[in-house]
């Protein structure tokens, strides 16, 4: 018997099979949960969908999150097809690739709005509309950020700023969803080359950094989230809310 039997799950932002979505979407299908997916684009979605074909999922929707009538025609498909939802992962980011190499005094009003947008405000736009399917039996928003909210990384810049915004959400969409039984919380994993990540300069150097300072000695895998999430959307976590939880091989704890 898995521990998510029977329970439908959104997981948002799968690109390929590097995604750190994609290695939590693989421990929430070992564990026996059905699984919806979003693509952003065409191109996404020649990737997404043989993946999710791959685990025997049909739910594949196309959902740019800076357009609210694809998340709201997203969740409206899940609605007829399923009734309600159980949870929701989160696990999308973007900044303008120039906002991650000038100096951050150089961050334009578009580039700060597109990186808060995309990365910060769908959080809240996807779960009020994860709120309504939700209501009855309750569920668990999981979201992913990094040690770039709250401490200086070269590089990461305007995404540093909006990974702050989005722990903040986390803090007060679970204050205001636990009324409705849904918890909300984070992940700060620790860095792992995905398509995403490769758009910060220097992340090779950054990664063989943090494996010889992480207590464990070696980076974060795929599989470390995916190993949380399920603590954090399943029974284990049912009396967290409004945490971030660091998935990161214990490199935050260190001071020098
Ligand atoms: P990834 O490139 O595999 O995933 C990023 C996803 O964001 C992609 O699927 C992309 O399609 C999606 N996306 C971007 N703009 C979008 C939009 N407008 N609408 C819908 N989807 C959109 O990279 P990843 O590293 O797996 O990133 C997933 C999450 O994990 C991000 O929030 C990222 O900041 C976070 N994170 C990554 C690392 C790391 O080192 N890789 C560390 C900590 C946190």
């Amino acid at each position: 018997m898995g521990m998510f039997d029977g329970k439908k799950v959104v997981v948002l932002g799968v690109a390929n099979e590097r995604s750190i979505a994609w290695g939590i979407a693989e421990a929430l299908h070992r564990e026996g949960a059905e699984l919806a997916f979003n693509y952003l684009n065409e191109a996404l979605e020649r990737r997404v969908r043989p993946l999710a074909e791959s685990i025997g999922c049909k739910t594949v929707l196309p959902c740019d999150v800076q357009h609210e009538e694809q998340i709201d025609a997203m969740f409206g498909e899940l609605q007829k097809r399923w009734g309600s939802i159980d949870a929701v992962v989160h696990s999308l980011a973007y900044a303008e690739k120039e906002d991650l190499s000038k100096r951050f005094v150089e961050t334009s009003r578009q580039g700060f709005q597109t990186a808060l947008d995309i990365s910060a405000y769908s959080l809240i736009s996807v779960a009020k509309r994860a709120l309504p399917l939700m209501a009855e039996r309750g569920g668990s928003i999981l979201t992913l950020s990094y040690l770039g909210a709250e401490r200086v990384v070269p590089n990461y810049n305007v995404m540093g700023v909006a990974k702050a915004a989005l722990e903040s959400s986390v803090r007060y969409l679970a204050a205001d969803l636990g009324q409705n039984n849904i918890r909300v919380n984070a992940i700060s994993a620790g860095p792992i080359k995905t398509l995403a990540a490769s758009g910060i300069p220097g992340l090779r150097d950054m990664l063989t950094a943090f494996a010889e300072k992480a207590p464990l000695r070696r980076n974060v895998t795929q599989e470390d989230v995916g190993n949380t999430s399920l603590y954090l959307l399943g029974p284990l976590g049912s009396g967290v809310t409004g945490e971030v939880v660091y998935v990161d091989c214990g490199f935050s704890i260190m001071g020098f």
